[in-house]
């Protein structure tokens, strides 16, 4: 089998589309959450997820806080504005859509969550110490996370006490040992400095890991967002990547 893995779409219709083109044939969906926030086709890309195959798909704190399940004050001035744009913006569907997604699920050999196993809404993985402990969290071989938006592999080898982290790099295919917590990295909004789209395709029988980037027209993403008035530190980082 398959697996598309995307994370951290952000309303980003364009990157979305770009990448379903550059995956080729995959037979089912996992999404890591965090469809809305940050971009201007919240909506449109609520309505092309839902619609993959064999959708698996965990909630995401822009989700939740989409949601208005989360206190608005506990973001920053330019993402509060995005995000009252957001609630305004976004149609019943698409909420009855979010709200019907769980925390975190388990497939066959792999945990799903947005952020970490041990906190799956909110808690990011940066670091080692954060990335052990979270080892405990989950009993399956494999973990998929999102939500920092960097494409890093942590792994916990038998006899180790401490998760080590790698980078990903675009091209790489591992062939994942257990046990791993991975993230594919984001598609609507990478923060690595690379402003391609992440995403990677998962085999489940050869449990290898085929990590892409692919070019999309940012361009056309911060017009929309322009034509929004959504805050231009939001529009400027796409380029960049960060
Ligand atoms: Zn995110």
């Amino acid at each position: 089998m398959k697996v598309l893995v995307v994370s951290d779409i952000h309303g980003n219709l364009t990157a979305l589309e770009t990448v379903l083109q550059d995956a080729g044939q995959f037979d089912v969906v996992w999404c890591l959450g965090d469809l809305v926030g940050y971009g201007p086709d919240p909506n449109e890309c609520v309505e092309r997820v839902r619609a993959l195959p064999g959708l698996q798909c965990v909630l995401g704190n822009h989700d939740a806080a989409a949601l208005k399940q989360i206190n608005l004050s506990a973001f920053n001035p330019e993402a509060r504005k995005s995000l009252v744009w957001l609630i305004g913006r976004l149609s019943a569907e698409s909420r009855a859509f979010l709200d019907s997604l769980p925390e975190r699920l388990e497939v066959g050999e792999v945990t799903l969550v947005h952020g970490s196993p041990r906190r799956p809404v909110w808690e990011y993985i940066l670091d080692n110490l954060t990335a052990t402990a979270n080892f405990k969290a989950f009993s399956t071989p494999y973990c998929f996370v999102g939500h920092t938006h960097l494409p890093v592999e942590y792994h916990l080898n038998k006899g180790q006490r401490l998760a080590m982290t790698a980078y990903v790099e675009a091209g790489s295919v591992l062939e994942l040992q257990p046990r791993v917590i991975i993230n594919p990295g984001s598609v609507g909004q990478p923060r690595d400095r690379d402003p391609r789209a992440s995403y990677a395709l998962f085999n489940a029988e050869t449990r290898t890991w085929d990590q892409r980037r692919v070019e999309y027209d940012i361009a056309s993403v911060q017009e929309r967002m322009r034509t929004y008035n959504l805050p231009q530190r939001h529009i400027d980082r796409l380029e960049g990547g960060w």
